[in-house]
């Protein structure tokens, strides 16, 4: 099969997967041959049906059983391949003490992701700096605490998102990622995103953009429009550490986060609170 094909094939299975979760959100036992689709009609998350929690384990696949007490294997069906938190635990094994770069020379700690293994929403970084190095969790220095404002300004925390970055290992004197060592971990990025099923990306700066686009466009370009990856909708914006260094450039990045909101349906606590300000809620 060629990789266009597993691509096409791996985005239908995804919107498959997106729609037995929003039926199973619904209270729906059955998988419909037909009928409302995600998109004909208002998606309400059921809190008891939609985990929040990064304890949370793998989705119930109630949704994808149509005759409950028969095993998928013995219909003749094949069994569904673990998706969530399962998946993400098996990828982690697999990836194990990893030497496939040369980052694997000065790292301190490998830095996998951190989140809710079915979260809605994917943010995508570049790679650990020292303190995510020190720490093994992703963006917990300086731009880490930015981007936590910025989660929270959505009414979202960060244990009911997904955080990961293009490469999972600190590059020396935090340089840029250099193209062999994004390509033997991007693999990695790709196969954390399937495991998940986000209904959105967003991506932090030039390199996850680029690297998940497959593109050289630059950023600028790149951010506050809307591009698809693998069947996901996927925003660029800026990173969180370039905010820091350009806080005038919050005002778009907060755009961009309003864009995210809308299409995954949510209100803004902090933009009820400011609404005499038209400001980012994490601009502060
Ligand atoms: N910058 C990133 O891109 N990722 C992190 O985890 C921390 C800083």
């Amino acid at each position: 099969m060629d990789r266009e094909m597993r691509e096409e094939l791996e985005a239908i299975a995804l919107d498959l997967l997106r729609h037995a979760r929003w039926a199973e959100a619904r209270g729906e036992r059955e998988f419909p041959l037909a009928g409302p689709t995600p998109e004909s009609g208002p998606f309400v998350p059921a809190p008891s049906a939609r985990p929040t929690s990064a304890k949370t384990t793998a989705p119930s696949s109630a949704a994808m059983r149509p005759t409950p007490g028969i095993p998928a294997g013995e219909r003749g069906e094949p069994a569904a391949p673990p998706t969530g938190a399962e998946a993400l635990e098996a990828l982690r094994r697999e990836i194990g003490d990893c030497t496939r770069c040369k980052l694997c020379r000065s790292r301190r700690n490998l830095v996998f992701g951190s989140g809710n293994p079915r979260a809605r929403l994917v943010f995508v970084g570049e790679g650990p700096g020292a303190e995510e190095d020190a720490q093994g969790l992703p963006f917990v220095g300086a731009a880490g605490e930015l981007l936590t404002r910025m989660i929270e300004a959505m009414g979202l925390s960060r244990q009911e998102v997904y955080i990961c970055n293009v490469i999972k290992c600190r590059p020396p004197g935090n340089r840029n990622p250099e193209p062999d060592e994004i390509e033997a971990c991007s693999p990695f990025l790709s196969r954390q995103i399937r495991a998940i099923g986000p209904e959105v990306i967003v991506t932090l700066g030039k390199f996850a953009a680029q690297t998940l686009l497959r593109t050289a466009e630059p950023i600028g370009r790149l951010r506050g429009n809307w591009h698809r990856y693998e069947g996901i909708d996927l925003l660029p914006t800026f990173h969180p550490a370039y905010l820091l260094r350009s806080p005038h450039e919050k005002r778009k990045a907060w755009a961009d986060l309003q864009q995210v909101m809308k299409r995954l349906g949510l209100e803004a606590p902090a933009e009820k609170k400011r609404a005499p300000r038209p400001r980012p809620g994490y601009d502060g």
